[in-house]
């Protein structure tokens, strides 16, 4: 008897830990255990949460993810941008803000405030400096993400975009069970097969979470030759329309190859707020894909 009370604890034991790092938790009975073991949702207040995904690195997910924070600011959005991509944080870089340091008031963390309407949080704000990497496992990226989100002076936000990892990993688990009003992932690729089949994975991660894809953006979508102006295929075109309509998700817009687009990330100025940029053809698909994810997430 007492060996099988050892016996069913420690497989109550193991059904918790397995419960806190499986995809389907938050829709499987069975995890209904490893459910009560988790913290609740953070009380921040905020409209909407969404996370920006891809199924690789490289295809332009930080870049999406900071021009349509801005561009969804610039159109009255009071906006938050969480930077998860722990390994690879990106985003202050492209803001022009790395080396920012975090500050506290009242014991919390306060955001970088970039202008009124953003304000940004990213790790890389916590490394002594940006050369130094981050060797975490799952249990400590999770402690870190629930304080990005409760202990942290976000205000009252209508949006909070969340820059995360390529793939299915932690970050984007922990996102879906901790915050709230989750409203789903947008899905960043390029066109060409190699890209568009991990969006796919990441389309049917975001899936077994219980979410909803928002769309999928096609990024680096065809090049106008500086030289002669005319359009070359670097990476093809229409592949993340082609999975979107396969996935029966909306299709969110696609986003040119545009060198200035490569200059404004590296030299920290998003090119959706560069001076002179609003009248290139880039800034208009950029607009229109803010403006397709604004319809699809409030209706
Ligand atoms: P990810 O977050 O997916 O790893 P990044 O956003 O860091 O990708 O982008 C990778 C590189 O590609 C960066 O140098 C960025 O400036 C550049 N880039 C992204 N999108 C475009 C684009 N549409 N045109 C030109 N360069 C781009």
């Amino acid at each position: 008897m007492a060996k099988n009370n050892t016996q069913s604890k420690k497989a109550e034991e193991e059904c918790k830990s397995e419960c806190s790092s499986c995809a389907t938790a938050s829709s499987c009975s069975s995890a209904k255990k490893g459910q009560a073991g988790l913290p609740p949702k953070a009380a921040i207040d905020v409209k909407h949460v969404i996370m920006v995904l891809s199924g690789k690195g490289g295809v332009g997910k930080s870049t999406v993810s900071v021009n349509l924070a801005y561009a969804l600011s610039n159109h009255g959005k009071k906006v938050g941008l969480l930077d998860l991509d722990m390994h690879g944080p990106n985003i202050p870089k492209m803001l022009g803000i790395e080396d920012h340091k975090l500050a506290m008031a009242d014991d919390r963390i306060e955001p970088v405030h970039v202008t009124g309407m953003l304000s940004v949080l990213s790790m890389a704000f916590l490394l002594p400096d940006i050369s130094t990497p981050i060797i975490w496992r799952g249990p400590m990226k999770m402690a870190a993400i629930q304080q990005f989100l409760a202990e942290v002076n976000w205000g009252s936000l209508d949006y909070l975009v969340v820059d995360l990892p390529p793939g299915t990993g932690d970050e984007a688990l922990t996102i879906a069970q901790l915050a709230p009003n989750v409203r789903g992932a947008v899905i960043v690729t390029t066109p060409q097969d190699v890209a568009t089949m991990d969006a796919r994975k990441s389309a049917k991660f975001i899936e077994k979470l219980g979410l909803p894809v928002i769309g999928v953006i096609e990024n680096m979508s065809g090049m106008l030759c500086p030289h002669c102006g005319e359009e070359i295929e670097l990476f093809g075109k229409g592949g993340g329309k082609k999975i979107a309509e396969e996935l029966k998700v909306p299709f969110l817009g696609a986003i040119p190859i545009d060198i200035e687009m490569r200059k404004a990330g590296d030299e920290g100025r998003p090119f959706i707020i560069k001076r002179g940029s609003s009248t290139s053809p880039t800034w208009t698909a950029v607009d229109k894909v803010m403006e397709s994810l604004i319809s699809v997430v409030e209706g």
